[in-house]
């Protein structure tokens, strides 16, 4: 089984790195694509450039197998949808499991997404839970909840996509957008991403005097 995370990555920080691992590793994953999203169509666009967010998961990536680099949206033009991200991976991987990796934020909106009804039919859903996003219990989601919400890790194995599965990872309360914050005010970031990925950043200059 291959997992799937995609993300804005603006920047990458442990909070994605310790869950993509944890996941890897509860899944028993052969592999996770760490995907940085190109042109989100639902947020406004990245404050680093495509060239620094995939230099900044280089750094972060080097030394770890298990994940891997995926820049298939950063080298298409155009807004980037998931929908299209997974039926391009589908297209390259045949009948395996697929397993996109979102966190229960992301999860949450996920009826806002471009053809969203698609999505569970290219991968399994595997959300993970992030500190305080609750889970939604009515609505679109809460539907899709019911209809694919399995227990186990064989129903995923079994076919290669239209489950959903919720998985607890070790809670990191910090975000990208608190790192961004962090380094737009004169504060040090340190401890919640790779050194090497902020050492990059301070020496791009990238966030800071933004705000
Ligand atoms: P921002 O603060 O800019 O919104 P972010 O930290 O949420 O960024 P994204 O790149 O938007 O990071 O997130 C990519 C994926 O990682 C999403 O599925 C998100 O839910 C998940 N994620 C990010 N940070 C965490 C965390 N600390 N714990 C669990 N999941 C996380």
């Amino acid at each position: 089984m291959i997992g799937i995370f995609g993300g804005t990555f603006d920047p990458i920080h442990y909070g994605h790195l310790r869950c993509a691992l944890e996941i890897a590793e509860q899944l028993e994953l052969s592999e996770v694509r760490m995907l940085p999203c190109g042109q989100p169509p639902h947020r406004t666009a990245p404050q680093a450039s495509p060239q620094q967010r995939r230099r900044a998961l280089e750094l972060a990536l080097a030394g770890q197998p298990l994940l891997t680099l995926d820049t298939r949206e950063l080298d298409r033009p155009g807004l980037s949808y998931m929908v299209d991200t997974l039926a391009s991976l589908r297209a390259e991987v045949g009948e395996r499991s697929l397993c996109l990796i979102l966190g229960q934020d992301a999860f949450n909106g996920l009826a806002g997404w471009h053809r969203w009804e698609e999505v569970p039919e290219l991968a399994h859903l595997v959300v993970i839970s992030r500190p305080g996003v609750e889970q939604p219990d009515n609505g679109p989601i809460g539907a899709l909840i019911e209809q694919r919400s399995v227990e186990s890790l064989d129903e995923l194995r079994a076919r290669p996509a239209g489950a959903i599965l919720f998985r607890s990872v070790t809670p990191l309360g910090f975000s990208a957008s608190g790192i961004r914050r962090m380094l737009a005010t004169g504060r040090s970031p340190r401890y919640l991403l790779p050194d090497a990925v902020l050492d990059y950043l301070l020496t791009e200059g990238v966030y800071q005097n933004l705000n």
